[in-house]
């Protein structure tokens, strides 16, 4: 059997040897980072994302993307590992442009490595020889082109952990900000202070995974719950529009009490956060998992609307969860948004506010309305024309 040593100095069969190539591919594929600090040992400690490594010469961090190269940190850059042109609804943001669509794109690589991943072939492509991705060189400006040919208000960055290639996708975001787009991060919430004061001002819409309330959960997944639970409160107090989303997967962390744990930290934060409860389907190394039923799914709903929150959605299921797929006015109850899946059936809002009590729903509804913001600050106009 042939063993090599990969830039992380771990040993590697032969079975790696395609996951070696694409590192060495994307090894290439980089650019000097600016996330990070050198040390008086001469290590490089990154602050992309909330791992915080300590990285020796010639090693990786945790990510396996950014390395230290004769004490410079070198991250990602130019390529995209997927792009694709989604509605708006599938990243989810269900208070951002509904209807519209989001041009997306991702690179490789994750700080987390969670066993039920939805995007894992892009994701863990540097850390599991099943999943096969390839990397497209791409500049700022062609992305920015291709959301404004297709009509996309919003630009995000997604598919994998877009904290770990900051530079990249501030780089992306800001062409694309001068051209009136939105940014957009889908995230795992592994933050750190530094990395969001950083991309705060090209991203707009923040959308983190809260994937339980337990430490120890969490830590089976790489990471650790009070970062991620730090991330969403500064999140909201630096002024982000932000969504959370929760995936129920049975036996994991679908308890009544965990769920409701949840439910009571973000009511406490604001009861305007939107909290999408999904349901699992059975995928990449927990194929043996049950999917969530329809009736966790909605009863969940009702724990989350239970403890103050005012927008609680329940997805991957369309059709099949009557009320929950909608937005309605807390006052009035009156339906705001019909939807089903991804899919926009009917828009009644006027002007961000309720057609039928005038009470403003919050949120990025269109390029010339007050957006109150979820913190109830100073509101902010969104001018741009996207
Ligand atoms: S992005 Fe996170 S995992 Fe990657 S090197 Fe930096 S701190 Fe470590």
């Amino acid at each position: 059997m042939i063993r090599r040593t990969d830039r992380a100095g771990e040993s590697v069969t032969d079975d790696k040897s395609a996951m070696l190539s694409l590192q060495k591919v994307l090894g290439e594929m980089t650019e000097a980072a600016e996330l990070y600090d050198t040390l008086d040992d001469g290590r490089l400690l990154c602050y992309a994302c909330g791992h915080e490594c300590k990285i020796a010469q010639d090693k990786t961090g945790v990510c396996r993307v950014r390395f230290n190269t004769d004490g410079k940190l070198m991250a990602p850059s130019g390529y995209v590992g997927a792009l694709a042109c989604d509605p708006i609804e599938k990243k989810p943001f269900y208070h951002a442009f509904p209807g519209r669509d989001a041009l997306s794109f991702g690179m490789l690589g994750c700080d987390l490595h969670c066993g039920y991943c939805q995007n894992w072939v892009t994701s863990q492509a540097l850390r599991d020889p099943a999943a096969v991705s390839s990397a497209q060189p791409i500049t700022p400006r062609q992305l920015a082109d291709l959301a404004l040919r297709h009509n996309a208000p919003v630009i995000a960055t997604t598919y994998n952990e877009p904290l770990i290639t900051s530079e990249w996708a501030v780089k992306v975001l800001k062409t694309a900000q001068a051209d009136g787009l939105i940014g957009a991060y889908i995230s795992n919430g592994n933050a750190t202070e530094c990395v969001l004061d950083y991309i705060r001002p090209y991203v707009q819409l923040y959308k983190v995974d809260l994937k339980s309330f337990s430490d120890r959960e969490y830590r089976a997944l790489g990471g650790q719950l009070p970062n991620v639970l730090r991330t969403i409160k500064q999140l909201h107090e630096k002024g982000f529009w932000l969504e959370i989303v929760t995936l129920i997967v049975p036996g994991l962390n679908d308890s009544d009490a965990e769920l409701e744990q949840m439910a009571a930290f973000l009511a406490d934060i604001s009861p305007d956060i939107p909290w999408h409860l999904t349901a699992f389907h059975s995928d990449y190394k927990m194929a043996d998992t049950d999917h969530t039923s329809v009736d966790r799914l909605t009863s969940a709903c009702e724990i989350g609307s239970a403890a103050g929150l005012r927008y609680v959605y329940a997805g991957n299921r369309p059709g099949m969860t009557g009320h929950w797929e909608h937005t309605r006015c807390p006052n009035c109850n009156k339906t705001l948004i019909e939807r089903r899946g991804f899919v926009v059936t009917d828009n009644h809002l006027n002007k961000g506010h309720c057609p039928g009590c005038n009470t403003p729903i919050p949120g990025f509804w269109s390029s010339d309305c007050v957006i109150p913001q979820q913190n109830m600050g100073t509101p902010m106009w969104l001018t741009r024309q996207p």
